[in-house]
């Protein structure tokens, strides 16, 4: 809600998060070394689509020197969170924070003025992706669509144009090579002090992606972890943090630490960096809570994403052989807001046989992120071109990545 001088009173403002973190949000120097880190603005090439100025809308908007306007919504909305520009940035400014924050005034004023678009991906995000059972079914229902040969059928049609159509591409991307080996993982008998380790299913990974799933509990399994169940796990509540959802973001990280504490797990292992980035800062978005601020910070601590655990505890290379030239592409949640850059590397040389080739660009975003790929079809399909360039020209013959909307972006 903004004031007459253009302030903004909610608890989740600007204005908030300016008063929070002061010191280092004043710290943008203008430097413009984050400038050809940001691919919206090496698109684009306007300062209004790059970070320093996305900084500078923001507190204009916060010191009341502009509103809430298209013009601000639209320039917030292209930015696709991909955080580079927090990776190359001197000062330190929390980037991916600010732009939760007003995302969730985008949000609120969209809603204001009754946007469509907005209230459908409200519904989604509140109503579906905070109801498990619903989720599953939703998901149970897309699988059939995408394995019975019906998405495939709709998209050789010409019946089917526009956003439905590149879903449906999206869709037949997210297709497994692992083979299928039982819903059950294997049990190895554990020493009584293996460490415990309790995997986040995941919404997309859990209902497009289980093979992969099953593959890092064997993994684990194999690994000496004993891999424990934290049975009500919910949604990370990435996606709602993304949409500006903030208090729905918080609802879904309490029942989240409350499923994880209850499996009495060492660590909560994510094998979707979008996932993982979000949980890593359940500390940081329950930080006002009293209640959970204490167990929030626990929680995260105890995140890995499966590569840097695996790296961590000294990974046993497989038995197996896999003659593949790979090149990693690195997701942006992983390499930019968890800052894991070697570890997925280092594992994919564990793996004897892979040859590792580089691949020019490989921190740089998919056009993924999300749902901004169905968002913002022509610019997401400008940002993909560049990195389908660049994987022509690593001539390798397998992408390696570490997140479900990029594998299904590239794919
Ligand atoms: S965000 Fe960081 S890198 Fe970008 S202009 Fe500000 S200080 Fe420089
Ligand atoms: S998050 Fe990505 S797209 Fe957004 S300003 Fe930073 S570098 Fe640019």
């Amino acid at each position: 809600m903004a004031t007459a001088t253009g302030k903004i009173e909610t608890k989740d403002s600007l204005v908030s998060l300016l008063e929070e973190n002061s010191e280092k949000l004043l710290t943008c120097v203008h430097c413009g070394l984050c400038l050809p880190a940001c691919p919206t603005y090496r698109e684009l090439g306007n300062e209004n689509d790059s970070p320093r100025g996305r900084i500078y809308l923001m507190r204009a908007v916060v010191e009341g020197k502009v509103g809430l306007g298209e013009s601000f919504i639209n320039h917030i909305d292209l930015c696709l969170g991909c955080r580079a520009c927090e990776s190359v940035c001197p000062s330190g400014v929390p980037y991916g924070h600010l732009l939760e924050s007003a995302r969730a005034e985008v949000s609120r004023a969209k809603a204001d003025r009754g946007s469509v678009s907005e209230r459908i991906l409200r519904l989604f995000l509140n109503q579906v992706f905070t109801r498990p059972r619903l989720l599953r079914a939703g998901m149970a229902l897309t699988r059939l669509l995408r394995d019975s040969g019906l998405a495939r059928l709709a998209l050789e049609s010409s019946l089917v144009t526009g956003r439905l159509r590149f879903a449906l591409a999206l869709l037949l991307a997210s297709r497994t090579p692992i083979r299928r080996r039982g819903e059950r993982r294997p049990v190895e008998a554990h020493s009584d002090d293996a460490l415990r380790v309790a995997c986040l299913r995941g919404c997309v990974m859990d209902g497009l992606f289980k093979e992969a799933n099953l593959a890092t509990e064997r993994v684990l399994d194999r690994n000496g972890c004993k891999v424990v169940e934290a049975i009500d796990q919910a949604c990370c509540g990435a996606l709602h943090s993304h949409a500006g959802q903030i208090e729905q973001a918080r609802s879904l990280a309490r029942k989240n630490i409350d499923a994880f504490q209850k499996s009495d797990c060492d660590r909560v292992i994510v094998n979707a960096a979008g996932c993982g980035a979000a949980m890593k800062e359940y500390a940081a978005l329950l930080s006002d809570d009293p209640e959970y601020r204490e167990s929030a910070r626990e929680f995260s601590s105890k995140v890995r994403d499966i590569s840097e655990f695996l790296m961590e505890l000294g990974v046993e290379p497989p038995a197996g052989r896999l003659s593949r030239r790979v090149a990693y592409d690195a997701p942006c949640h992983l390499i930019h807001a968890q800052r894991i850059a070697h570890a997925p590397i280092d594992l994919l040389r564990a793996v004897p046989g892979l040859e590792i080739v580089p691949l020019a660009g490989y921190e740089s975003c998919c056009g993924g992120a999300g749902i901004y790929n169905l968002q913002h079809q022509e610019l997401s399909g400008a940002i993909l071109s560049e990195k389908l360039d660049s994987i022509r020209a690593a001539g390798a013959d397998t992408i390696a990545t570490g997140n479900p909307g990029c594998i299904m972006q590239i794919g």
